[in-house]
């Protein structure tokens, strides 16, 4: 179990009386989050802050620890800011300032100068928010009583970041050929990829994913088209075709297993020694949290598996997706996307169809691959894109919709969604902010989970919703591009 360190800051002058019952109060509130927030996070109690010494020590005890995600501090007294700067300066964990105090309502007839000494936090948390100000550190400021629920859930809510990032900077990303010829979006710069986010990505040659396709055994295949069975409806006679994916997938994630692996890439146009591209298979690895993301693209692969792990717990589907075609009827705009045949599950409106058709472009034969409508209600699409100096977010609110008519000849599965806040302003606002074709789209994320992922990663972040406005955007983007040349 992943944990936050919840540190308390007060200072020597009280005497022992008062640090005693900092050091109590603190106990029990770190004890009543730790049972709140159990299922997803530990949080685990500090002893009290007195000094810069202390500070420091347990900064550096968060950064070595490597169960310890995050970490919550608040001041119970005044706790004088210039002892923070040198822990503050070493933390190089995610930081939430939790601006509470142990008291939910004052004691109005016992109130005296005694109680308010000891419970000062409008005070000490105002001295400790400016020094992380002044230094520039990016964190997540929650205030409010520690017992009410809205509290309880935003300190969920920075968990599950502080988890995904920690998971980041543990990702191993596999790209099988590299990069498709001539695609610029979904190429970048995988070295300021891992200095940043921790993401190790790195090329494999076909070739051994080959070796382990053909090692795969009967029984395994077995195994595999069972759990399709109970999945999946079969919807052709063509099992050999079926079986070769049960075979990629098999051999897919014995190589993952082995080089602990959780994310990777393929090309349609580097396919040596493998029959047809991997479709069935990569969509089932999806729906398991595999990140993946096609033509050598390693950002969205590593993205959808950092957004798979902060959405875990959360209802709804996190995935690779594709925008490719529109329906431009004047005002009901809708967009369909779609892939080659990479579409998870995870969307699936009904039953997902095992289906074998041919495949368009690649010159390979027919592959497997699932076939499904898509699910309605309210989702985010998130692209990363490489800037040159620094990654972009772009992070749009969609909604998605139930197809208007069946498409009985698309042979692959497909979403169809509304672009916010129309489709003149939500699209030109995409293509001017260098959104890509490939994204993440998530039914279990918030742009408000987005936008924390994106401060506390220091990522710039462009959020199109129901408010853009085109000279708006426009300006934020220009804005952006000055700001990076100072950074
Ligand atoms: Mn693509």
């Amino acid at each position: 179990m992943k944990k936050l360190y919840f540190i308390t800051g007060s200072q020597d002058l009280y005497g022992e009386e008062t640090l005693k019952q900092v050091a109590a109060d603190s106990r029990e509130m770190a004890g009543f989050l730790d049972g709140k927030l159990g299922d997803t996070v530990g949080v685990e109690w500090m002893p009290t802050v007195r000094d810069a010494s202390e500070a420091l020590e347990l900064c550096l005890k968060a950064n070595t620890d490597t169960d310890c995600v995050g970490v919550i501090t608040w001041m119970h007294t005044f706790s004088p800011a210039k002892m923070w700067i040198r822990g503050l300066e070493a933390l190089d964990k995610p930081l939430l300032h939790l601006h509470t105090q142990k008291n939910e309502k004052l004691p109005y007839d016992e109130i005296d100068m005694d109680f308010m000494n000891l419970n000062q936090s409008a005070h000490g948390d105002r001295e400790y928010g400016f020094i992380v100000t002044r230094l520039g550190i990016p964190r997540e400021v929650v205030a409010g009583y520690y017992e009410h629920d809205d509290v309880i859930e935003k300190i969920r809510n920075f968990a599950r970041v502080c988890i995904a990032i920690d998971f980041g900077k543990n990702l191993r990303v596999a790209m099988f050929g590299s990069n498709m010829r001539d695609v610029a979006v979904t190429d970048g710069d995988r070295v300021e990829s891992q200095i940043r986010y921790g993401w190790n990505v790195n090329y494999y040659g076909i070739g051994d994913i080959v070796d382990l396709i053909d090692e795969v055994t009967d029984s395994e295949v077995d195994d595999m088209m069972k759990e399709y069975a109970v999945k999946y409806e079969m919807d052709t006679d063509d099992v050999d075709t079926v079986r070769e994916q049960a075979k990629y997938e098999a051999a897919l994630r014995k190589f993952f297993k082995a080089e602990r692996i959780n994310a990777f890439t393929d090309n349609f146009q580097d396919l040596h020694g493998v029959k047809q591209l991997a479709g069935l298979a990569v969509q089932d690895l999806m729906a398991d949290g595999v990140g993946f993301g096609a033509e050598g693209d390693y950002k969205t692969s590593a993205l959808m598996a950092v957004l798979c792990k902060l959405a875990e717990g959360k209802q709804g589907g996190t995935a690779f997706m594709e925008d490719y075609t529109y329906d431009l009827t004047k005002d009901e705009e809708l967009e369909l996307a779609s892939h080659m045949l990479e579409v998870s599950p995870v969307f699936a409106a009904g039953k997902p169809k095992i289906q074998v058709h041919p495949l368009g472009i690649g010159g390979k034969a027919d592959p497997a691959r699932l076939v499904f409508d898509g699910v309605e209600g309210d989702a985010v699409a998130v692209s990363m894109i490489d800037m040159g100096d620094r990654f972009r977010l772009v992070c749009a609110k969609i909604r998605m919709v139930k197809q208007p008519k069946p498409m009985p000849k698309l042979p692959v599965a497909r979403l169809m969604w509304k672009i916010l806040p129309d489709f003149a302003t939500g699209a030109a606002a995409w293509i001017y902010a260098g959104g890509a074709h490939h994204v993440v789209v998530s039914t279990a994320l918030t742009v408000d989970d987005i936008r924390l992922f994106a401060k506390l990663t220091k990522t710039e972040l462009v959020v199109i919703d129901e408010n853009t406005k085109l000279n708006e955007l426009e300006r934020e983007l220009a804005i952006n591009d000055l700001l990076a040349k100072f950074k």
